[in-house]
């Protein structure tokens, strides 16, 4: 037995010998025989950014729900719930103390950004400004839909928003309320980093100039570096348990979720650690060329936008990386690839049969997984399919469900394994990271590479999470210009040149980690930011 339970664990998945300290408490909530039990609170604290990193289906809601007092903690005992005083009496002398006084007494309220804001358009219908104004509660509208570039969509309707749009909005319809409590369940997916960061500021500015208390789950861990002031790390079984931690600094919560090592809890979470390079990695020149092509032109209507591509060769076997802000002509690049597009001039046609992800994932038919996917390839099945495709990318749980019912990150891993199962001359992903929690990304970067290595595949990643492009990319690709109305892609180059290009438009350096090398984002106008412009280095700096 585990300490949990009279008779044999019912998580099958508990080491017994290495049980945690936490798990031999009280769970602050169980919700039922052999059901999910979570245990530990993360305490959100006046001016203060909170944050929580770690995998889905591990508690995050259920504590949220805890927090804005719409669920009453059990304290484990579901057949005969303590109340609130009880539940006050558990947590006294801790962080929570007062917060949970507040939460009895009625006295907390709560603003949320949901997770998955493709599902916005189901439940509002009307346009952005009626949409906002309905959250404009602390009069900041004005401000978020400034800092935000949300001005050009305030009279189209909902229905219409692209992802990267309903994001922004939901993030400005959140932060417009005057509330005790922000939630917001991750800010990033659809967003280009300059729109990341400018969120992650307007996030700390709330905290810092209005004492708020925000609690944000974030999965890219370059932005959640920059957002938060403390960290809670969750772990668990994602359906049967999750832990989240006591506070750590971002900075050591961030290194030992990559070490796979906890130190405070004595828990191995991963087998292995990540490990970012320290310097570019080498340039392979013995690399053969697997398709070279022109400059090519593409403009939509009557020019509204145009796009300007500078030749280059994609090399056999490489991965390479796509970066560059939203609404730069990425995707249309993509679709002059394969052949969606006609290019004005240059000839894009490469004769190339390319498998292709695209960025929004719409698979939704009433089919089962396995069916779906057993349809793309034979392969299906085998051990080689199972370990290098179904294992890292999860799917083994849900083979037995209808695509229509996946939720974003599932429908992801489904599309992803889709993808890269098809049997093509070139395999091009457009934002694999949207909706995967943090241990999903390191698993599909793990896929992809292995992939790529292992059957001489050419795969091209287009990605705004710098941690997944760093892992991943051999080389890289930088779009820039003027998003909505032009953009010009450059030559394949270098991570080095094309970090440097690539983060020099964005003003953004980053330094190393002391410990673990892992890129950090400098302060701007902090010394190393500016002697790491004046030296022209980005991002792999001395
Ligand atoms: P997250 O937000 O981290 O994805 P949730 O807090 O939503 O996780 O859910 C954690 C686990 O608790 C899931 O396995 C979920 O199925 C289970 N769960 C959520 N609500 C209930 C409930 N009312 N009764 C039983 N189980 C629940
Ligand atoms: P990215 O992938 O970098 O976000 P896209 O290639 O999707 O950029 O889009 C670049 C620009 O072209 C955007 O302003 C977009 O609105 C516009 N655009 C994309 N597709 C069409 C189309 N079929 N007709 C007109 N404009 C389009």
């Amino acid at each position: 037995t585990c300490g949990i339970c009279v008779e044999k664990c019912p998580f099958d998945a508990i080491e017994i010998i290495n049980l945690p300290q936490e798990l031999q408490d009280d769970p602050a909530h169980r919700y039922g025989e052999n059901a999910f039990s979570l245990y530990g609170l993360p305490a959100p604290q006046e001016g203060t950014v909170t944050g929580i990193l770690g995998p889905n289906g591990i508690g995050k809601t259920t504590a949220v729900r805890i927090l804005a007092g719409e669920l009453e903690p059990n304290l484990g005992r579901f057949e005969e719930p303590p109340g609130w005083d009880d539940v006050l009496e558990a947590y006294r002398g801790t962080e929570l103390q007062d917060y949970i006084a507040d939460v009895r007494d009625g006295e907390v309220t709560v603003a949320r950004k949901p997770q998955y804001v493709d599902q916005i358009p189901n439940q509002f219908d009307g346009n952005t400004r009626e949409l906002l104004e309905r959250t404009n509660e602390r009069d900041a509208l004005e401000y978020l839909v400034e800092r935000l570039s949300i001005g050009p969509v305030m009279d189209q309707a909902i229905d219409d928003l692209s992802g990267g749009e309903l994001q922004r909005v939901a993030i400005a319809a959140t932060l417009a309320r005057d509330t005790d409590f922000y939630f917001l369940d991750e800010i990033t997916p659809y967003l280009d980093i300059g729109q990341r960061v400018t969120a992650a500021r307007l996030i700390r500015e709330l905290a810092e100039d209005d004492g708020k208390s925000m609690l944000v789950v974030e999965h890219d861990l370059a932005v959640l570096d920059l957002l938060a002031d403390t960290l809670h790390v969750a772990y668990g079984e994602p359906g049967a348990y999750g832990v989240i931690t006591t506070p750590k600094s971002v900075r050591n919560g961030i290194n030992e979720y990559l070490a796979g090592y906890l130190e405070n809890e004595n828990m191995r979470i991963r087998p292995n650690p990540i490990e970012f390079e320290e310097h570019a990695p080498r340039t392979v020149s013995r690399a053969d060329t697997l398709v070279e092509y022109p400059d090519i032109s593409k403009s939509y209507g009557d020019g509204e936008f145009s796009l300007e591509v500078e030749g280059g060769r994609i090399r056999q076997n490489e991965v390479l990386g796509i970066v560059g802000p939203n609404g730069i002509g990425k995707s249309t690049f993509a679709k002059l690839l394969t052949g969606d597009l006609e290019p004005d001039s240059g000839d894009a046609d490469l004769n190339l049969d390319i498998s292709y992800k695209p960025q929004y994932v719409t698979i939704d038919q009433h089919m089962r997984v396995d069916v779906f996917l057993s349809s793309i390839t034979d392969q299906f099945g085998s051990s080689y399919w199972n370990t290098e495709i179904a294992q890292p990318l999860q799917l083994e749980r849900i083979m037995e469900q209808n695509l229509s019912d996946l939720s974003g990150g599932e429908r992801q891993r489904v599309a992803i394994a889709a993808c890269l199962s098809d049997s093509a001359d070139l395999y091009l992903l457009d934002e694999p990271s949207a909706h995967l929690d943090v241990e999903q990304r390191v698993q599909a970067t793990r896929a992809i590479r292995r992939y790529a290595e292992q059957q001489d595949a050419t795969v091209l990643v287009i990605d705004h999470d710098i941690y997944m492009i760093d892992l991943l990319a051999d080389r890289l690709m930088v779009f820039d210009g003027e998003p909505a109305v032009h953009g010009r892609a450059g030559t394949p180059q270098s991570m080095r040149g094309g970090m440097n290009e690539f983060l020099a438009n964005l003003e953004v350096t980053f330094r190393r980690d002391e410990r673990t090398s892992r890129p950090r984002i400098n302060k701007p106008e902090s010394q190393l930011d500016r002697q790491q412009k004046r030296e022209g280095e980005y991002y792999y700096a001395p």
